[in-house]
């Protein structure tokens, strides 16, 4: 009965909460639209806190099962423990199973992405009044809380079809948002303290379809946003391209990589799924090994030493020893310095799970531990390539992300003192000998002006930004 009351009055009534819990799963589209949903509480006097909030929100994935499975596992133990608390889900797996959400105990709302995309219409979904000062607030964020590194969603949605995905179908058509108001966004989250701004959404590269532009486009509109940080003095900043399709990243977006490597980090997250042109075919994916291949040589005669890294997918419906042999070998051919390997597993809904000739999981599980090992060997031989490179390494305390995508430690007494945020260093590769005599090696930094007094370092003043709790989060890739 007290629950039907809450639903019938939101949350103007009573019990209007004055504490909110975010908990985010999936990818990075999904980090910035709860960081959109915690400006929006956060603008009216909800405080941030953890378990015992009045208000949990849960911003859900569906891109798997598993990540579904997860989810409602949590959004059940905040029940248990906290029954009191009021819960709102959101996300992908809101879209795609909201009866089932809706069934368990302490759920109050379950929003859609068409319904919390907006800040306003998660608010009035709520229960809570929206007045005119609240659709005066620019679109986007201000700051990405408790990271030097931000995330910039560009568009959402994606027109493709791959088999094993369900992704369109809880995000709808691809959708961009408008260029000017991404600047302005970027500049303010300079203007926050952030140093990285990493462009993500569903299907980046398809940004500017919907309104007669181009993504590379719009990183000849970005790149020219002068920062100026918190201090109101102008910071070097760059932007990273975050997950792109290889045969989208067209010679207009090389060649300006090319031109402001300053600006742009030379890295590129190209999902290439599979190196077998039959498993590319059954996945609908739309390239060749041969396309795919030659994007990635095509762009690395470009750039200097480019890190280039990407998702596989391994055991899908009618993958065979030859193709994943071809897989192994395409990827190598690539020269990826990282791989993140999934194996298949059947996302109902998606045609990919209804197609036989299954792979059974113990292959599945055999192909992902051969290409994860022969991916940590490129890696590897990538940190010893960049031995001597300079490069800038954006800093959360004593390590940081290289544009490379390498993290990279630094010696607190090589920069005594408050820590930068971001820092010019030459790359050191030292090669240690684990227990069991393997060898392993890692990146050290070592600040440019030790090298070299003459150097312009470039180096960033400390802004003293601002570390906060960022609520949690279950799968946070950077
Ligand atoms: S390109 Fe394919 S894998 Fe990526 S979101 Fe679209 S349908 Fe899913």
């Amino acid at each position: 009965m007290a629950r039907m009351e809450r639903l019938r009055g939101g949350l103007k009534t009573r019990d209007a909460p004055g504490s909110v819990r975010f908990v985010t799963f999936g990818c990075k589209a999904n980090q910035y639209d709860t960081q959109v949903l915690r400006e929006a509480l956060g603008r009216r006097g909800l405080e941030e806190t953890g378990p015992g909030a009045d208000l949990v929100v849960v911003n859900t994935c569906t891109v798997t099962a598993e990540a579904g499975r997860k989810a409602r596992q949590l959004i059940r133990r905040i029940g248990r423990e906290t029954p009191e608390a009021r819960v709102a889900v959101t996300g992908c797996l809101a879209e795609s199973e909201p009866e089932i959400l809706r069934e368990i105990p302490n759920v109050e709302w379950v929003l859609g992405n068409g319904e919390a995309k907006r800040p306003v219409n998660f608010l009035r979904q709520i229960g809570q009044e929206v007045g005119p000062e609240e659709l005066g607030i620019p679109a986007g964020i201000t700051e990405f809380a408790g990271h030097r590194r931000a995330f910039l969603k560009i568009q959402d949605g994606c027109d493709k079809r791959c088999a094993f995905c369900i992704i369109p179908h809880v995000r709808g058509r691809s959708t961009s948002r408008p260029a000017e108001e991404l600047a302005a966004e970027v500049e303010r989250l300079v203007a926050s303290g952030h140093v990285e701004i990493v462009l993500c959404g569903i299907h980046i590269g398809h940004w500017g379809l919907d309104i007669g532009s181009s993504f590379s486009s719009l990183l000849r509109r970005l790149v020219q946003v002068e920062g100026t940080g918190p201090k109101g003095a102008p910071v070097e900043w760059r932007l990273r391209v975050s997950s792109i399709e290889a045969t989208e990243v067209d010679e207009d977006m090389v060649s300006l990589m090319a031109e402001r490597p300053d600006r742009i980090a030379p890295h590129l997250h190209m999902p290439m799924q599979s190196g077998a042109d039959p498993v590319l075919k059954a996945m609908n994916r739309w390239y060749t090994v041969a396309e795919y291949l030659e994007a990635c040589h095509r762009i690395r005669a470009s750039l200097d030493r480019p890190a280039f890294t990407a998702d596989i997918l391994v055991g899908f419906p009618g993958e065979t020893d030859e193709d994943f042999e071809r897989t192994l070998a395409t990827a190598e051919e690539a020269g990826f310095t990282k791989v993140h390997v999934f194996p298949f597993s059947p996302r109902p809904g998606t045609p990919a799970a209804e197609m036989g000739s299954r792979v059974p999981p113990d292959v599945s599980r055999a192909r992902r531990a051969a290409l994860s090992e022969a991916a940590s060997g490129w890696e590897e031989a990538f940190r010893r390539e960049l031995h001597g490179a300079r490069d800038r390494v954006v800093l959360e305390g004593f390590v940081g992300l290289s544009g490379r995508y390498q993290r990279v430690s630094i010696d607190p007494d090589l920069i005594a003192g408050v820590p930068p945020d971001a820092i010019d260093v030459t790359l050191e590769c030292a090669v240690e000998t684990a227990t069991d005599g393997r060898e392993i090696s890692r990146l050290r930094g070592r600040p440019l002006e030790l090298n070299d007094p003459q150097a312009d370092r470039n180096t960033l003043p400390n802004q003293g930004h601002p570390t906060r709790a960022g609520g949690e989060t279950t799968e946070f890739s950077l």
